[in-house]
């Protein structure tokens, strides 16, 4: 192979530019800069410096084994004679995965972006914003919903190419999506530059998705949104994302629903919250009332003598539990309201009110104001 047609052989010591009793150190550090200098992906074309890389490798892969080393420093490259060379790279036994690893890692990688075993590509997730009214987010609903995405090509039926033959094994890597190189006495894999790693080429391809196999379209669809969604939910689709290229799977979509606010709930959780003003007389005497629930009228009993601020829990007339029996609670705060105006005959009314008021009817906490009173006095 390579190494054994050439007429005559460079000295493995001035290839890599580095003494005869250069220390294993010194010899990976010299060959670490002519790989670099000369690997084919940095020199692309470029024949001289492909010989270099190759010289250079073989050299180091012969200098970095003690065993070999020492056949060479006695008997020149006879002492390597025919043994391991001309055969297997890697017969001596010697690993460059180590070197190589972290060598190329970074040059490999950045190239194409295609990587070993993605020649399938799956098509992209989507996702889809959807606004709803707070009473179906309580109570669900369906929703037809319009998105763009990429379906497959009607005029080729996905194939991507004018003959509805398909892409057809990609001559230049035999359908690998990758190629070897032989260098030196070891070989190193490339993405595919004919094909782009995906082992296959289309020939001729469909006008109509110019060989994508895909084209965008708008697609109805029927969403369904449960009972007892909150803001943020997100309903995920499998399969009604993108179409992949050439055939490739359908991604996901995603619907992240976000909730109208309404006049008069407000949502915590399961919970249902409202605020109820009432006059003082009811508060202080006790009332009922019907209040408009989110599913029909709620019975609210207030209590004789009711702070403002007060919570009345109403059990299960709340939102129900996303994909769970039950409901949450509704919560009505209690406000106690004072009016803004009185009419004289009302006046007297409070004012004879407050006359009557004994210690016992003073609003609470009466060591406050006993406090306050101590305070000002
Ligand atoms: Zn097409
Ligand atoms: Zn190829």
């Amino acid at each position: 192979m390579g190494s054994n047609t050439r007429v005559s052989k460079a000295d493995y010591y001035e290839v890599l530019g580095v003494s005869r009793d250069c220390s294993d150190q010194e010899l990976k550090s010299a060959y670490r800069k002519l790989a670099l200098k000369y690997h084919p992906d940095r020199n692309p074309g470029d024949h001289a410096a492909e010989e270099k890389f190759k010289e250079a490798s073989e050299a180091y892969q012969v200098l970095c084994d003690a065993d070999k080393r020492a056949a060479y420093d006695r008997f020149g490259h006879a002492g390597l004679g025919a043994q391991g060379f001309s055969g297997s790279p890697f017969a001596g036994g010697v690993d460059l995965g180590d070197i190589f690893g972290d060598l190329f890692g970074e040059m490999f990688s950045a190239g194409g972006g295609t990587s070993r075993g993605s020649r399938v590509q799956r098509g992209d997730d989507l996702r889809f914003d959807l606004t709803v009214d707070f009473e179906a987010a309580v109570f669900g609903t369906e929703k037809e919903v319009k998105i763009r995405r990429l379906e497959t090509c009607t005029a080729c039926g996905g194939r991507g190419s004018a003959s509805g033959r398909g892409p057809a094994v990609c001559s230049h890597c035999q359908g690998r999506g990758q190629l070897r190189y032989q260098q030196g006495f070891f070989s190193v894999a490339r993405t595919c530059v004919a094909c782009g790693g995906t082992g296959s080429v289309i020939s001729d391809p469909c006008a109509a998705c110019r060989g994508e196999g895909r084209k965008t379209a708008e697609v109805k669809l029927n969403v369904k949104v449960p009972p007892g969604v909150e803001e943020g939910t997100r309903i995920r689709y499998g399969g009604e994302g993108d179409v992949g290229r050439v055939g490739g799977p359908k991604g996901d979509l995603y619907v992240i629903l976000s909730i109208r606010p309404h006049d008069f709930f407000e949502r915590h959780g399961a919970d249902l919250h409202c605020v109820l003003p009432i006059s003082f007389p009811q508060a202080a005497m006790g009332a009922e009332f019907e209040i408009p629930g989110i599913d029909g009228p709620v019975s609210i009993k207030i209590p004789e003598g009711t702070q403002s601020g007060k919570e009345l829990r109403v059990r299960g007339r709340g939102v129900p539990h996303l994909n769970e029996r039950g409901k949450g609670d509704l919560i009505v705060k209690v406000v106690v309201e004072i009016p803004r105006k009185l009419n004289r005959a009302q006046r007297e009314l409070v004012a004879k009110l407050a006359e009557s008021m004994t210690v016992e009817n003073k609003p609470a906490s009466p060591g406050l104001m006993e406090k306050m009173k101590d305070l000002f006095s």
